[in-house]
């Protein structure tokens, strides 16, 4: 998967944990992507999400997938969990923003960490007949692509990737910014970003 989905902790620590919560960019989750939830629990000393066993545990996150991209579903076990400032529903579906408190005092967020896909056009995506947005051409199987964040490919054939190859299509050096309506994203040359960073708030 090009994505993975991080709980962070919010970089301005509050109430009871203040004096002993770890760094924000040391206090990061990632929820493990292998299809069942796994279960978390907090560290009382520092506010530190960890593993947990599922009788013992406050929450548990899975990683599912929604009609655009993924989701992160959250099976609640604590009263005290709260979504967005309201008590959490026994099961929910969590996104890039959201912010959770695990206990009283103690505020995260979702974040997602994007890596591209370079390489030849996937299945599914010769299937579809996609086109680059750029020159309007479809994929050849032969081809490189790289793709956005939004799942848009765009060509990215390169004098490494196709030495002997004269008119290569390296659409994605021209554009760099997704053409794709309500997109419109910069994109990295394969570099992992996260989606969105609680350090900017
Ligand atoms: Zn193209
Ligand atoms: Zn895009």
């Amino acid at each position: 998967m090009p994505t993975s989905f991080e709980i962070h902790a919010s970089p301005v620590a509050t109430m009871e944990y203040r004096h002993s919560l770890v760094p924000a960019d040391e206090a990061i989750f990632a929820v493990p992507d292998h299809g069942e939830p796994a279960w978390i629990c907090v560290d009382k000393a520092n506010g530190q999400l960890l593993p947990a066993d599922p009788g013992s545990a406050l929450a548990g996150l899975l990683v599912v997938a929604r009609r655009l991209g993924q989701g992160l579903a959250m099976f609640a076990r604590d009263a005290d969990i709260l979504v967005n400032g309201l008590p959490a529903v026994p099961c929910s579906v969590l996104t890039t923003r959201d912010a959770i408190t695990f206990a009283p005092g103690l505020l995260h967020y979702v974040t997602e960490r994007f890596k591209p896909f370079i390489g030849p056009p996937s299945e599914d995506m010769l299937k579809q007949k996609r086109t680059c947005p750029c020159c309007q051409l479809p994929f050849e199987p032969a081809s490189r692509v790289i793709t956005c964040y939004c799942g848009q490919p765009y060509h990215w054939e390169s004098t490494e990737s196709h030495p002997d190859k004269s008119g290569r299509l390296d659409c994605f050096e021209r554009v760099r910014k997704c053409l794709s309506p309500n997109c419109g994203r910069a994109m990295t040359r394969g570099e992992e970003t996260l989606t969105w960073d609680p350090r900017d708030l």
